[in-house]
Order: C-alpha cells, then structure tokens, then sequence
C-alpha cells in the first residue's frame, strides 16, 4: 500500500511515477456516488491489468471542474500510457521532463477559508517537486484576472502579477480576462514582474510586429522544449491599435511556428488559453504539436485527452486549486512522447507546504491595497473574506 502523499521524486533514477498510486490512503474523504462509480472504474480497469481503461477513461475525461468542487480532494486517477513501445525507445535516444501546469487563476492569490488552492501552496508545492527534479517545467495558460480577491481590482491587476511573478513561472500566456485594463495596463504589468509571457496571433497594426514573443525554447534537463503561446483574445483596448488573429489564421500561424521550432527541439508544447475542444482543433492545424496545455473553460482532465493527431491536451481547472502534473519520457529521434503519466496534485492546506516567500507577499500586497479588510486588533467582528473559487 502505498502510503506516501504525494509523488516521490527523490533520486536520479529514470522511473516515471507509479502507475498504480492508491489515492485512498492520500485522500480519505467519504467519496460521492459518482467517485464511487469512478473507483468502480478504476479498480475493474486494475484488476483486468489494464490502467487506463478507454471506458473509464471517457467517463472521467466527462467530468467538470464543479464535479471536482463537490468533492475536490479525490480519490484521483493517475493515468500511464506507453506510447512508443520500449524496444523501440532504447534504440533512440530519450529523456526526462515533468509539466506542471495551472491556468484560470482568476486573482484567488489568498488561500480560501475552506477548499483547496492559493498560489503559496501552489508555489509550496512546485518549489517541493523542483528540489526533487530539476527537469521540470512550470506554465500557466492565462487568466489571472477578475472574479477574484479584492486587492487585484483595487491595484489594476498589479497585485495579481506581482504574484504571478513570484511563484516560478516558465511561461505563462494572457487569457482573455488579462486584458481587462487594457493592452497597456497588461504590457505595464507583464513588464513590473519581468513575466515569461508568449503569444502569436496578436500584432501592432502599424508595424504588423507580434506584440509579445510568440515562441520560446527552454532547456529543461537534457531537453530542449519549444513553447508556442496563444489565446482566444478579447478586444484588446490599446492606444496603439492590435489585430487579434482568429481560426483559420491563428492555426495556420501555429502551424508555421511549430513548424520551425520543430527543427530545434525535443519536443512542442502549445500554451493556450482556450478550452480542450479549441486545442484538439490547434493541434489538428499544427501537427509538430506533442502537447496542448489548456485553459478557458475551466475543464477538468483528470486523464489526458488526445487530439487526432495524438497529441494530448491537458486543462486543470482553475483557480489553483489542482497543479496537473506530466510525468514525461520523450523519444528525441522522433521527436514524441515516448511514454507519460499524469495525475492533478490537489493544494490541500493539510497535505502541502505553502511557499512562505509567497504567502507574505501575498499578505503585504492585501494590506498595502484592501487596508480595510484588516480590523483593529481585538475586534470580533468579521472582515472581508476570501471568495470562494
Ligand atoms: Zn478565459
């Protein structure tokens, strides 16, 4: 039995995740009917020696991020797929990555009075994985903005940023709520935090130059990563006027610049801020695409799903309250992913550590911008609370 509570990554070794963690002894809330029926799932897809079932994995790839909110500590599928056969593999040469992804944060930068997230525990808990592996890779898929805590608002978008800027980022892209001030605001804001922030389709008129970088690659262990950005967009107020690239345009330019980095990297990753449906379609338009991390629609794929071109297509949710976590083998030959396992890591306030630097920050920005929401010291009464995600 398998009693550890979160993914042991301890040592140099070249072994993925365990295929078969037992979530019930990590997660020992009384499960819903429909847990139950996933269990159910799970453990006929354990017995007959097949993990990932194809019917188990239809039904959980159904499921919505307010299934999850009903009962959003588990029990969790973790889902391992051979995708490239071993002989084959050892003939090439392979290596390591694990993708750490949130999207949809939605100024939750407080950790909420119940239920899961906060972006401390969401650092807390990237900080915990990257001591253990430093072949990892974090990104964000956009939407820091709006529906959020107070201070956001309040500062226009700083605190979130700063924030987002604090928390080990690789690359994040701007969802549609990002542009809530403003192109300028948002431009004012990526530049306050340094941000690594990427999207194509979205260029000056006069110039017809991209606003942000498109693409980037990082090295990430012995990989070579390329990362396209993109975004569903909204009208981009600016002082200096954008055109907003929408289908076919924006697939056919994701295309052209997966194309291109496909000659230099291991492997592709598109960073996209719209739901699995929009990245299943992106990633037909751009076949050198391995993997789409999504967000948007605040769907939750608790398995990954699989575009036409096989490449898979992940989306966590939002609010932070899970981190989706790709445990990868990557076949640098053919420039595919060899073999993965996935699972969402949820940000209990019990299980995981928040990030201290975080936290204070997080502190400092709420008194520094909503000094109201702090009472005088012995009063009873309540002061503005946290919404709930
Ligand atoms: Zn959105």
């Amino acid at each position: 039995m398998n009693t550890k509570r979160f993914p042991d990554y301890r040592g140099s070794t070249p072994q993925l995740l365990p295929a078969t963690v037992d979530h019930t002894t990590r997660f020992c809330r009384p499960a819903r009917p429909t847990r139950l029926i996933l269990s159910a799932i799970l453990l006929a897809a354990l017995g007959a020696g097949a993990f990932a079932a194809d019917a188990g994995k239809a039904a959980l790839e159904k499921k919505t991020s307010k299934d999850f909110m009903e009962n959003p500590t588990g029990p969790f599928h973790s889902t391992t797929e051979q995708l490239i056969d071993e002989a084959v593999l050892r003939q090439h040469r392979s290596g390591k990555l694990l993708l750490l992804h949130i999207n949809d944060v939605h100024e939750i930068l407080k950790p909420p009075p119940k239920g899961l997230g906060g972006l401390a525990y969401v650092a807390g808990y990237v900080n915990q994985v990257r001591a253990q592996r430093k072949d990892t890779l974090f990104v964000d898929a956009g939407d820091i903005l709006e529906k959020g805590d107070t201070m956001s608002r309040v500062s226009r978008g700083e605190a979130s940023y700063r924030v987002l800027g604090s928390i080990g980022l690789d690359c994040t892209v701007p969802g549609n709520h990002d542009f809530v001030f403003g192109l300028d605001r948002l431009l004012e804001n990526i530049k306050l935090v340094n941000l690594p922030i990427i999207c194509t389709g979205m260029t000056y008129n006069d110039t017809k130059e991209s606003v942000l970088p498109e693409t980037m690659i990082k090295q990430v262990g012995s990989l070579k990563i390329g990362l396209i950005g993109a975004t569903i967009g909204r009208s981009a107020r600016s002082t200096r006027p954008v055109t907003q690239f929408a289908n076919p345009e924006l697939g056919q330019r994701i295309n052209e610049l997966a194309g291109k980095l496909e000659r230099e990297v291991d492997l592709t990753i598109l960073v996209l801020h719209n739901g699995t449906w929009a990245g299943r379609l992106m990633a037909k338009a751009a076949p050198a695409v391995d993997l789409v991390v999504c967000g948007h629609s605040n769907e939750v794929t608790e398995a990954p799903m699989k575009a036409d071109t096989g490449a898979l297509v992940v989306d966590v949710g939002r609010a932070g309250q899970w981190v989706g976590t790709m445990d990868l083998i990557v076949d640098c030959n053919q420039k595919k992913i060899a073999r993965y396992t996935y699972e969402m890591i949820p940000m209990d306030h019990s299980k995981v550590q928040p990030d201290p630097q975080v936290a204070r920050l997080v502190d400092e920005l709420d008194r520094k911008w909503c000094p109201g929401n702090y009472l005088p010291k012995g009063s009873t009464a309540e002061g503005a609370r946290t919404p709930q995600p």
